[in-house]
């Protein structure tokens, strides 16, 4: 009982300026333009990242991250030193794995929903920055479409504790997500609006950068120029992109392959950096 009154003196209260809000920060796009927003409406905001040794972004997630705090001083609100935690020294909690494994029996659901509700139990209210899918699959949507309901309070969507399973509850029950009304769309035009585009150059989001600059090619960078966010790619990343394209289109999409492992090898840095 002690512990679970000190983890309510944690809750956030997301509309009190005089409460932390904590956020889940990767340094990648929707994590990031949450924060923005939440510091814009002059929130105090506490970064968690969590160190996952097994994904290989780490190092670039740390980088950007970095870069992009040096430019959020004027902004409004206060952002707190970030908070590391380390993947494997989050508490487990049987109940809640558990409701994690139901959940999959039901829907295709990454595994960081598992640790990321046993964190959530020591942050409660802890934001997400979930966005409103454009058509693709989102699991975590997908799960509490399937067991659960959520219910929105300025535009902050939160768990319906009434309305909602108990595996929903106890996996999404303790988080919020202030962007879930969100397209992507949506938040290109508010960065734009607020002049902030410079600030988001600086957020992770390529695979395989050739380098240090975005590689054009992979998935996420694909998805950046289809949703009319080229200027988060430089010049050159988006010449690759559109070459990757133009082969896709003409002569086929094994072409196009062959093109980004071209121009990820060390054959192609040797002629095209000497
Ligand atoms: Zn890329």
């Amino acid at each position: 009982m002690d512990s679970l009154n000190a983890m309510n003196k944690k809750i956030c209260v997301l509309n009190d300026k005089k409460t932390i809000t904590n956020v889940f920060w990767t340094g990648g796009w929707d994590s990031t333009y949450m924060l923005i927003k939440l510091l814009k409406q002059n929130k105090t905001v506490q970064p968690i990242y969590v160190i996952d040794n097994g994904r290989a972004s780490r190092n670039n997630e740390m980088l950007a991250m970095a870069e992009i705090l040096k430019h959020l001083e004027n902004l409004g609100g206060e952002v707190l030193p970030i908070v590391q935690i380390n993947i494997n020294e989050i508490k487990e909690n049987e109940e809640i794995s558990n409701s994690y494994k139901n959940l999959c029996k039901k829907v295709r659901l990454g595994s960081q929903y598992d640790w990321i509700a046993r964190l959530a139990l020591e942050y409660p209210g802890i934001a997400m920055g979930i966005e409103k899918p454009n058509g693709e699959f989102s699991g975590c949507l997908a799960a509490i479409e399937k067991t659960g309901k959520l219910i929105f309070k300025d535009g902050v969507g939160f768990i319906d504790v009434n309305h909602s399973s108990q595996d929903c509850i106890n996996i999404f029950g303790n988080v919020c997500f202030p962007i879930i009304e969100l397209t992507e769309t949506d938040m290109v035009k508010d960065i734009k609006e607020w002049g902030l585009e410079k600030v988001m150059k600086n957020i992770w989001f390529c695979h395989a950068p050739i380098n240090g600059i975005p590689c054009g090619t992979c998935r996420p960078c694909q998805q950046k120029m289809e949703c009319k966010m080229n200027f988060l790619l430089p010049p050159k990343s988006q010449l690759r992109y559109k070459i990757f394209h133009l082969i896709e289109r003409t002569i086929g999409k094994s072409s196009a392959k062959l093109y980004s492992k071209f121009i990820h090898s060390h054959y192609f840095h040797f002629f095209h950096y000497n």
